[in-house]
């Protein structure tokens, strides 16, 4: 495998050093194969909410398994996740389920390509929405991690149609929106940017992006991959009260299993095969064990709402630690993250300002303490409702320790 990996940020490369092998994950805590425990702010990049191997979701998982793994035929339960999808999140009036959030959010593209009979698309610097050609521009995530600005083998042709605007800068969108008039099909946007370390939209942002979007006749898509579920059942749509055209969802709305779904708009989605001409499909798409897991785990979700404060509050905890420090902090609700610099972050730009190197020497002495922060400065920092008060409390200490050790920047 590439790195010994097979999803390159797992290869530690960052922070120069060689990856834990995990060999089992309970609750708030990962087990290596070396016998050591980690707590774990990682939670899979984002599904484990509630922890790891949450019983009644690993209870139904195992016995989703007896009446067989895939069928490539439609499930009733799969109407019961779409309509589960649909009570959290109204504009999700018609959907799809497919494997992972690279694939939501290039259907969804294409969704607004065929919808809308144009081909450019507008996405932002920094944010990251998977690995399907037109969208490695510019991304996030393990791109930035890896120092790669854009994909080799990703041919020209394709990113030239992927237009690149800022972060919280609503003129670089109108400018492009401008300059591209009737050709755009839709602005992409992680509602809250949170592949180059967490960025939250300012002010407005959300807004104005929805009223440019519909003054220029282009779709406006949120990518709620991570903010899905995450933010509150409504995602980053209900926390913000923007309604976008197209979502995307993936980590938590499959409970650990590879699912995920895009969706939207009635008229937009009817766009889609077999009612429309945009084709799209999937032979282990609706696969009946990960849809038992998304629909445990949602239903857990919308029973115990009330995680939402506490994970929440556990988050705000490690922001005041972290600000003790002299760190600037980004939160919005349990996503966060520590930056190691003194200037305000809130685009690509002044991300940049990150000193990497502080971070890695952070996340080893994190690490060698027990404690598993994302191993790259460009991920966000995960919180559960695994995570106890003690737990909490246990990390908050450390962090003021290293706070004091002279070592943050
Ligand atoms: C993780 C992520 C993706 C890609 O999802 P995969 O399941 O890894 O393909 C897309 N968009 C956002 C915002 C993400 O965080």
């Amino acid at each position: 495998m590439p790195g010994g990996v097979n999803s390159p940020v797992r290869a530690f490369r960052s922070v120069g050093r060689t990856p834990f092998f995990v060999e089992k994950a309970k609750g708030a805590y990962l087990y290596d194969a070396d016998g050591n425990r980690y707590l774990d702010y990682v939670c899979s990049w984002g599904p484990g909410i509630l922890g790891h191997a949450v019983p009644s979701v690993v209870e139904a998982v195992q016995k989703a398994c007896e009446n067989g793994l895939t069928f490539g035929a439609p499930t009733e339960k799969e109407v019961e996740l779409a309509q589960l999808i649909q009570s959290c999140v109204p504009s999700m009036e018609m959907m799809r389920l497919v494997n992972s959030g690279t694939e939501a959010v290039m259907s969804a593209v294409r969704a607004a390509r065929g919808f809308t009979g144009r081909e450019k698309i507008i996405k932002f610097t920094g944010c990251y929405h998977g690995h399907s050609d037109g969208l490695l521009v510019k991304a996030g995530s393990g791109l930035l991690t890896g120092s790669v600005p854009d994909s080799a083998g990703v041919p020209a042709g394709y990113a030239a149609a992927t237009l690149l605007a800022e972060y919280n800068d609503i003129e670089s969108v109108r400018r492009l929106l401008e300059e591209n008039e009737g050709q755009v099909a839709c602005i992409v946007v992680e509602p809250v940017a949170a592949n180059m370390g967490v960025v939250p939209p300012e002010e407005g942002f959300l807004a104005v992006l929805r009223e440019a979007a519909d003054a220029s006749g282009a779709l406006l898509i949120f990518d709620e991959v991570i903010t899905g579920f995450r933010l509150g059942l409504g995602g980053a749509q209900g926390y913000y009260g923007v309604t976008p055209d197209l979502s995307t969802f993936g980590k938590i709305v499959g409970g650990g299993m590879p699912l995920a779904a895009y969706g939207g708009r009635r008229d937009v989605m009817s766009c889609v095969a077999p009612c429309g001409a945009v084709y799209q499909a999937g032979t282990l798409s609706g696969n009946p064990i990960a849809v038992t897991a998304g629909t445990e785990m949602l239903k857990l979700l919308i029973a115990h709402p009330e995680i939402y404060a506490q994970i929440d509050q556990s988050a705000a905890r490690l922001e005041e630690a972290y600000r003790e420090t002299g760190l600037t902090v980004n939160r919005v609700g349990s996503l966060l993250s520590p930056f190691f610099t003194r200037e305000k972050v809130r685009d690509y730009q002044s991300v940049m300002t990150s000193d990497t190197a502080a971070f890695a020497r952070y996340f080893g002495w994190m690490l060698e303490k027990g404690i598993y922060v994302a191993p790259s400065q460009f991920e966000a920092m995960f919180v559960s409702a695994a995570h106890s008060a003690e737990m909490i409390d246990m990390t908050c200490d450390m962090v003021k320790e290293y706070g004091k050790s002279g070592m943050i920047l």
